[in-house]
């Protein structure tokens, strides 16, 4: 395997941790990014200019001796602030102690370590490079220059599609080997809006937390940048009453902003120019089977599982796979049966991911407003308290554990079952039937000893 040259399609957050684990493992690898390299040019950060970090992520680029380079440019977020119509402020933290902590990264200070990394690692990176197909039969890679009008032909040992959501790879993969796909668009999309730091980089809200404005339909959303400034996300459906389609002219936009979002609106340096201006983003999760073609070809990352981002875990997941498949490469001598039981390991948690990310969506937009949720949190920490072994809180499992998704979704589901049975008939976490828990506990889960948990 070793003398195969490894061609990774995409530069962005997998391609370069990927290129990291390979290179390490003295594999030629040669990564072609569409874009220029953003260490020397200014690129539009484009979607998502910050993102949740946590602890699958963190594991991952600890694996790699990153975390340390990455760390100085974290904003920790212990829980999130509720921000309600009339300015009132909730603040849920997201566990029982410190423990439970997600961070708030800048996408392209972390691509530009990253970056670095491949290239110390050995790498070779090529930018402004687009992959513009491929021919599996004859291994071939047709290749532009975004100022060349000729495409060009590059042969290829073995090729890994770490090239996002719309992967020219995976498109190969539907049309020459009819791989199965569904793209399942969201009805939502979203668009970035920008809270200035205040004087001297002073934060004007709440530094540590992910400020959420759930509105039922639609919601806003705000994470922290180091320079005390905010990425505020508003998630909203494309077409309807209250819609980006209905949002079209200044009065109106100003006047939605005024009536959901009133607390917010003054700390915001132009929102309706943002509004205006900004591109409207679409959201949705790709499901596709198989993501491989013989040992020719692989998806990995958002080429192969995109998700919606209501659970902060596209990335987080995405550098999961790069984790799992450097360790699958210490039991495989051949790339056939190295992609083959990558596939076979990643496809389930990635579908029990992609179905979590989506159910969190209506929890951040809508159920965190009900006095019973914060009633069912308050439950699962209960429980947790009394059966750490057994019982973690389903969010918890996903964000501050690596316990396999699809371990924590089905986990999940009976514990919900316990939940809603516990709180059904009461108001105070105080009077929960304390007997009647332990036995729903120890009857129904097993302990988790086993499972890897946070890094
Ligand atoms: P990408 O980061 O998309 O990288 C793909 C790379 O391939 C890019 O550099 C691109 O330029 C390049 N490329 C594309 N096509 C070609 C081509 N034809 N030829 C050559 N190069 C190509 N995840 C989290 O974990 N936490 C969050 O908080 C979070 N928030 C999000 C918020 C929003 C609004 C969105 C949209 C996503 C969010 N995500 C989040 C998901 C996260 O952005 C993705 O899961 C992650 O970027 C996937 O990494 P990737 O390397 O697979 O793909």
């Amino acid at each position: 395997m070793r003398t195969k040259v490894i061609t990774l399609i995409g530069g962005g957050l997998a391609g370069c941790l990927l290129a990291m684990f390979l290179a390490r493992r003295r594999f030629p690898v040669r990564v072609f990014e569409r874009l220029p390299d953003m260490r020397k040019h200014r690129i539009p950060a484009g979607r998502s200019i910050n993102l949740s970090l946590s602890t699958r992520g963190i594991h991952a680029l600890k694996e790699v001796g990153l975390y340390r380079n990455i760390e100085k440019h974290l904003v920790a977020m212990p829980g999130r602030m509720i921000h309600d119509r009339d300015g009132k402020l909730l603040y849920q933290p997201y566990g029982r102690d410190e423990s439970a902590v997600h961070y708030s990264v800048e996408r392209a200070a972390l691509n530009k370590i990253l970056l670095d990394g491949a290239e110390a690692a050995g790498a070779e990176l090529f930018f402004g490079e687009k992959c513009e197909g491929l021919d599996f039969e004859n291994r071939h890679l047709l290749l532009r220059r975004e100022d060349d009008d000729n495409q060009r032909i590059l042969p290829f040992d073995t090729l890994i599609g770490t090239d996002g959501a719309g992967s020219a790879v995976r498109q190969a993969m539907i049309v020459q080997k009819g791989i199965d796909c569904r793209d399942e668009h969201l009805p939502h999309g979203y668009k970035e809006l920008a809270i200035p730091p205040g004087p001297e980089g002073a934060f004007r809200l709440e530094k540590n937390a992910l400020h959420i404005w759930p509105r039922g339909g639609f919601m806003l959303i705000a994470l922290p940048n180091r320079d005390g400034s905010f990425t505020a996300t508003l998630f909203l459906p494309h077409s309807g009453l209250e819609s980006f389609r209905t949002l079209s002219d200044e009065g109106a936009i100003l006047h939605f902003l005024e009536t959901e979002f009133p607390d917010v609106l003054p700390l915001m340096s132009d929102p309706v120019h943002d509004f205006l201006n900004h591109p409207t983003g679409t959201l949705g999760t790709i499901r596709c089977f198989p993501w491989h073609v013989g040992d020719q070809a692989l998806i990995l990352g958002d080429a192969a599982h995109a998700v919606v981002p209501f659970h902060g875990q596209g990335m987080n997941c995405a550098f999961e796979d790069c984790v799992v498949l450097d360790r699958l490469l210490d039991e495989h001598d051949n790339f056939e049966s190295l992609y083959r039981n990558f596939e076979a390991q990643r496809k389930p948690n990635a579908e029990a991911i992609a179905d979590m990310a989506l159910e969190n969506y209506i929890e951040m937009r809508d159920s965190v407003r009900d006095p019973k949720f914060h009633l069912r949190k308050h439950i699962e920490w209960l429980l947790e308290e009394r059966h750490p072994a057994r019982f973690i809180p389903r969010y918890a499992m996903v964000m501050f554990h690596r316990i396999p998704y699809a371990v924590a979704k089905e986990r999940g589901d009976v514990q919900a079952g316990i939940i809603e049975r516990l709180s059904e008939s009461i108001n105070r976490v105080d009077d929960v039937d304390l007997d009647l828990a332990d036995r729903l506990v120890t009857e129904s889960l097993q302990p988790l000893a086993a499972m890897p948990s946070r890094s």
